[in-house]
């Protein structure tokens, strides 16, 4: 007798599939809502079992139950925190990822795998800039990319005091800095040095300003700029930053988790200007490079220091790690060992839709951006709050509570129209959209509009 669970079953696959491709052809993507706890606990009830049930029975609940109760972030009308828009393309792969098991954990066990996603990588890097030997590897978000590689900035710190080491170190952060750089420094004990900014945008000036004001300025080691603030999509001002950097030999990274897609857009390239001076680099393509999640990539300057802080050391690791020139471990780069490929999805879409097709779907986002903005500061009653950098734009309806922003974000979700949620500027509550769909419209922006 097979194993049941080894059985390849065709009326399966076809179920399956047919549900990917009913998924994928979806037009429009459904907004769908959020859920109700009792529903869905009532739709699960008893379902797992000694002996299992029908596929075909399963695969409807999640249908009928469980997919309606997930927001769909691939929604041109999902202008919440960061949306997500992965390609056709992407997400197919994406299944043959899966279905083919591919890993990418070592050079010796998944060359393939990983010779594909160096060149994903190699394009990035090559659009930030970056010199030639930058490398790095595909991990699961940018949380996880700026907590490895503020890892190795405080590890490449603490050479510089061997064989001492201080009572602390410090990493240089702005306010605006993303949660997941604070959350970072708590894990790896290392304290934030918060600079103080003179304006909305993180500068050269304040960073030297704040090191002058302070005498034990010796314990800071790096520094973290952000390249697209998550909640306003500022750039800090990289060349600024980069050259404080320089000369006080601080390690510098570049969180452009959200905003390093836009590297690829002629219209605001010059403003991430600095950029290839990082020594460690965030960019996610499952937010704004059309890669589904969960797909962050990290790139370092000296590859090599990444290793030495992040190689793990086992005997029966000792064989992937050998002196061959070409082996290139994903494992080294990075706080993981076992890690599915996750750059091939990005790899195979760059490849089949070429980097024209990349720069013109990001450039649409920047559009959209641009055009709410004008439409917001033409619309009596609304104050666009600063003229967006990227594609985030924060406005105020004149007169609003923060109840007002609350009871419309759920009126507009419930009648389908988008999905937008409040923030905090300057202490106030505003409303925000976070465009980077092709697919957005004015059309829908002036359909949210005329709902406030
Ligand atoms: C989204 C974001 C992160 C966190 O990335 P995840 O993929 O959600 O872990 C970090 N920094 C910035 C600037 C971001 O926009």
């Amino acid at each position: 007798m097979p194993n049941p669970l080894f059985v390849a079953d065709d009326e399966l696959a076809s179920l399956i599939f047919e549900y990917c491709r009913g998924r994928l052809n979806l037009d429009p993507v459904p907004l769908d809502l959020t859920g109700d706890k009792r529903r869905l606990e009532e739709a699960l009830a008893g379902l797992i079992t000694p002996e299992g049930n029908d596929p075909a029975r399963v695969l409807d609940i999640f249908a009928e139950k469980l997919a309606p109760a997930v927001i769909s972030c691939d929604s041109p009308r999902f202008l919440a925190f960061i949306p997500a828009a992965p390609s056709k393309a992407a997400l197919l792969f994406d299944m043959v990822v899966s279905a083919s098991s591919l890993q990418g954990t070592s050079w010796l066990e998944a060359a393939g795998a990983v010779a594909a996603e160096n060149q994903a990588l190699g394009v990035i890097a090559a659009q930030a800039g970056m010199p030639a030997g930058a490398g790095g590897c595909f991990v699961s978000g940018g949380s996880a990319g700026n907590l490895s590689a503020l890892v190795v900035a405080r590890e490449v710190g603490y050479r510089r005091f061997a064989p001492d080491r201080p009572a602390r170190l410090r990493v240089a952060v702005s306010t605006q800095a993303h949660s997941s750089i604070t959350k970072a420094l708590t894990v790896i004990g290392v304290e934030p040095f918060a600079v103080p900014t003179a304006g909305d945008r993180f500068t050269g000036a304040d960073l030297e300003a704040a090191l002058r004001s302070d005498p034990e300025e010796g314990d800071v080691v790096a520094v973290v700029a952000t390249a697209g603030t998550t909640n306003a999509g500022i750039i800090d001002d990289l060349a600024g930053i980069a050259a404080v950097a320089e000369r006080k030999n601080l390690w510098f990274h570049v969180d452009a988790a959200y905003g390093g897609a836009a590297l690829f857009a002629p219209s605001v390239r010059d403003r991430f200007a600095g950029i290839e001076h990082a020594d460690s680099l965030v960019v996610d393509p499952h937010k704004w490079l059309f890669a589904p999640f969960d797909c962050a990539s990290l790139i370092y300057r000296n590859p090599h220091l990444a290793r030495t802080v992040h190689a793990q050391d086992a005997g029966y690791l000792d064989v992937i790690h050998t002196d061959a020139p070409e082996e290139w471990n994903p494992s080294d780069y990075a706080y993981h060992l076992t890690r599915r490929a996750r750059g091939l999805p990005l790899w195979f879409s760059l490849a089949v839709h070429g980097t024209d097709a990349y720069r013109d779907a990001v450039e649409s986002g920047l559009r959209v951006a641009r055009q709410a903005a004008d439409l917001i500061r033409r619309t009596r009653g609304l104050t666009l709050l600063r003229q967006p950098d990227l594609s985030i734009v924060l406005f105020r309806r004149d007169g609003w509570a923060p109840a007002d922003y609350d009871g419309w974000s759920k009126r507009l979700l419930a009648e389908q129209i988008g999905f937008v949620t409040p923030t905090k500027w300057q202490g106030d509550t505003v409303a925000r959209f976070a465009f980077l769909h092709p697919e957005t419209t004015i059309g829908m922006v002036a359909e949210i509009l005329a709902t406030m």
